[in-house]
């Protein structure tokens, strides 16, 4: 296509205009471990980044590699690399970049398990500083000679917090330091990180992008943004094969993917690239069932608090507006004190009990004896958790038989 389309139109054609066999409308499924070359040369200038192509599909695959180049296009980025999940995806970046020595700033409230593996650095020697990212000021404030990268996300799991993204991207530039932003929650249909100067953008593909929750997977975008020649942790190797530019992530692909072999399987890859082509129909839908479920969950009486960035006692909804397309399909509430939360949700019939987000049907998880059950009360207490919180990730249903399922409920308990 000649002219630049519009987000939906370009993924919908983006695999046709690789020219796959026969005028295949897909990229087919290649399951080929490696590829055979006639001339060894050609093999050889294949490892030697001299030529495109792939040798072995622990670090590459044609199907793989068409999943990356939809990611790489919705997110404004230069290049990705696409990871078995999110999790390898978010453990190759920080593993592949972060030299013995330097600092790493993240945000306090991110995603349990990415809290989680940087916690496991730690033990293995890493600084990192954990604060609460919903104000520059506090990073600025962690800000140590050695700091090499910061890490935060868009929408926190499950409170909702929305990180000052815009200004702790002015921070990160002046500063020279690598700021990784995981848009999980938003998806690049609502947000791309590469507006506030993010240099990578991670995402779980498990989530938003494949959207069905039938594959898991994980991609780091590169939005060209950070100026890789001045990095001191960039093996020597790699300069002297590599354009300055995509420096980052050839080293994420080499030491991330290749050695920590986290590598997305082809037929997964297939799964979340159909998928990625009704995002933005989906988190249309799935977005404005959420507004109109927080509403409804808003101004009940036997809810406390409902945690949604769309409602305008939010703390940051003014935020959530400039920066957001949409106000997301995840959200948050509590029950008075005294209401029995398991009975509650036993109730529901359409909403189904499970964790996982992003799905397109109604999920609904409670908070405290599940997704934050190790860290104990004390630590959910100083996260803003409370015991009988609720998390929900807002599906795609008829909004109708939603509201009606909360409605039964509530009256199943009062
Ligand atoms: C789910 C999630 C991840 C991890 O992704 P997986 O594909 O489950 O490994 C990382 N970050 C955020 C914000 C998530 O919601």
């Amino acid at each position: 296509m000649t002219q630049q389309k519009g987000f939906t139109t370009t993924l919908l054609h983006a695999d046709r205009l690789r020219k796959p066999e026969f005028g295949a409308l897909h990229q087919p499924i290649h399951t080929a471990v490696t590829w055979g070359f006639d001339d060894v040369q050609d093999l050889v200038n294949v490892f030697q980044n001299k030529a495109k192509g792939f040798a072995y599909s622990r670090q590459g695959n044609p199907t793989t590699a068409a999943l990356e180049s939809k990611i790489t296009m919705m997110e404004k980025g230069i290049a990705t690399v696409s990871f078995s999940t999110g999790m390898a995806a978010i453990m190759a970046t920080v593993f592949a970049l972060v030299k013995e020595g330097s600092h790493v700033i993240a945000s306090s409230f991110l995603f349990g398990n990415s809290r989680s593996v940087l916690t496991t650095f730690t033990e293995m020697g890493l600084d990192i500083s954990f604060v609460d990212a919903t104000s520059v000021e506090n990073v600025k404030a962690a800000c140590k000679p050695n700091t090499c990268m910061v890490f935060a996300e868009t929408i926190a799991n499950p409170a909702t917090q929305i990180a000052d993204l815009q200004a702790i991207g002015d921070l990160c530039e002046e500063k020279g330091l690598i700021y990784v932003v995981d848009n999980t929650m938003t998806s690049p249909y609502i947000f791309t990180p590469y507006d506030v100067k993010a240099s990578l953008v991670v995402n779980s593909l498990t989530k938003y992008i494949g959207g069905h929750g039938n594959a898991l997977g994980g991609a780091v975008t590169d939005t060209g943004l950070y100026n890789w020649a001045n990095y001191s942790g960039i093996a020597e190797v790699l300069r002297q094969q590599i354009k300055p530019e995509l420096l980052g992530i050839t080293q994420i692909r080499k030491r991330g993917l290749r050695d920590g072999g986290g590598t997305l399987a082809p037929e997964a890859a297939h799964n979340l690239s159909v998928g990625a082509e009704t995002l933005a129909l989906r988190l249309e839908r799935s977005c404005g069932n959420a507004m109109a479920l927080a509403e409804y969950l808003n101004s009940h009486p036997l809810v406390d608090k409902v945690y949604y960035p769309g409602l305008p006692d939010h703390p940051q909804h003014e935020l959530s507006k400039k920066l957001f397309r949409l106000h997301g399909g995840l959200m948050s509430f509590a029950l008075k004190d005294g209401i029995d939360v398991f009975a509650f949700l036993n109730n529901l019939e359409v909403v189904i009990k499970s964790s996982n987000l992003g799905d397109t049907r109604t999920l609904s998880i409670p908070v405290a004896q599940t997704i934050f059950f190790e860290l104990g009360p004390e630590r959910r207490a100083e996260m803003g958790i409370p015991e009988g919180m609720i998390r929900l990730s807002v599906g795609i249903e008829d909004r109708e038989d939603l509201l009606n399922d909360f409605k039964k409920a509530f009256e199943a308990i009062s």
